[in-house]
């Protein structure tokens, strides 16, 4: 049976007319579901016995299940359990701006990056969109607050289950359902060239970022193993493609690892590579793991690594640490909770 949070309106509007009844029952279910939050169908008080019924028969309304919830002041990351005993993460994170939330995508990842801990667990499957809904209703619900922005940079990666991304997107984007604005939503990508031109297509307003992490192939082979398959050419190529066809900004994400790419030759040689692009770069610093040897980049060398493609007019922001107490990594609350 097919979880009711699958649905987009228009799937649901499909599947009473089919029925041969009135349209704007899908309208007055979702907003049981989006604006009134039940957690029950009798609960959807102006909905008659018959459609209730028939709607127990066909849908089910299951949430997810918190099996922990690590809260700092701005920050509070959850561990979920899915029906099938899969676990996930998510991070809500308080900005001055809004409510951040970072969502999974997958149950574990295939794209390999050797700093990661999502990859440690190989994809076991795709989420749902349903799965995914479900993140933001069961944090807003837990957290008592709504959520203002969204990124989908937890577990997984994005454009390796495109279409229940897609479809997510639309379910969430729905004013008479959650009503998240498309441009207050960023999909973050290892580079999946093929799925970021089909997404440049797409016609969403939707942020794109992409996990780029070095300058060049040399490095950029031995961090992640998407680069074997797709260059880094190709990548900045269909980045320009998809800012040229879209006039939207792009992000790209940067990682900096002491003594792997945070040199200031490697500064350099990002400044030319993104040189006269409509982007921006976000460094990152590293968020260190037991399960990796790699180390976190020190204080001067991000603020000369910042410096240097400032002075180049490349846009850079630091990104801001969160949760380094809570395990807040990609990954590392399941990868704990696992071993204990
Ligand atoms: N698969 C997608 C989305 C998930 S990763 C992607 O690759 O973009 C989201 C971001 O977190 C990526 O930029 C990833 O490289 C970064 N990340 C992963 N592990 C990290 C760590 N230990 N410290 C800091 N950032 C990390």
């Amino acid at each position: 049976m097919k979880n009711i949070y699958d649905f987009t309106l228009s799937e649901l509007e499909i599947y009473f007319s089919q029925k041969g009844e009135k349209k704007y029952k899908a309208v007055q279910v979702f907003e049981w579901l989006y604006k009134k939050r039940i957690h029950s169908f009798d609960d959807m008080k102006n909905i008659s016995n018959i459609t209730i019924s028939d709607l127990k028969e066909n849908f089910q309304l299951e949430s997810l299940t918190v099996l922990q919830k690590q809260e700092d002041v701005d920050v509070c990351k959850f561990l979920f359990g899915l029906s099938d005993g899969n676990k996930i993460e998510a991070v809500l994170m308080k900005h001055d701006y809004g409510n951040s939330l970072c969502i999974s995508s997958q149950v574990g990842c295939n794209m390999g990056c050797s700093f990661c801990e999502s990859g440690r667990l190989k994809k076991v499957r795709n989420l749902d969109s349903s799965e995914m809904v479900l993140q933001i209703l069961q944090v807003e619900e837990e957290l008592g607050i709504r959520i203002t922005h969204l990124v989908l940079m937890g577990i997984g990666e994005p454009f390796d289950n495109y279409d229940n991304v897609m479809k997510f997107i639309s379910i969430i984007n729905e004013p008479k359902g959650i009503d998240l604005g498309a441009r207050h939503i960023t999909i973050s990508t290892c580079g999946i060239v093929p799925k970021i031109l089909e997404f440049m297509d797409s016609g969403k307003q939707v942020n794109l970022a992409i996990s780029l992490h070095a300058p060049n192939n040399t490095i950029r082979d031995k961090i992640m193993k998407i680069n074997h398959v797709y260059k880094i050419e190709e990548v900045i190529e269909a980045v320009k493609k998809y800012i040229f066809k879209t006039n939207r900004r792009v992000t790209f994400e940067y990682i900096l690892l002491k003594g792997i790419n945070d040199r200031e030759k490697d500064a350099k040689e990002l400044s030319t590579l993104l040189r006269g692009m409509n982007c921006y770069v976000n460094l990152i610093p590293y968020n260190e793991t037991s399960h990796t040897t790699y180390q976190k980049s020190n204080k001067e060398t991000i603020l000369k690594f910042y410096d240097i493609l400032k002075k180049n007019h490349i846009q850079v922001t630091i990104r801001r640490e969160f949760g380094s107490k809570v395990s807040a990594a990609c990954g590392q609350l399941r990868a704990n909770y696992e071993e204990e």
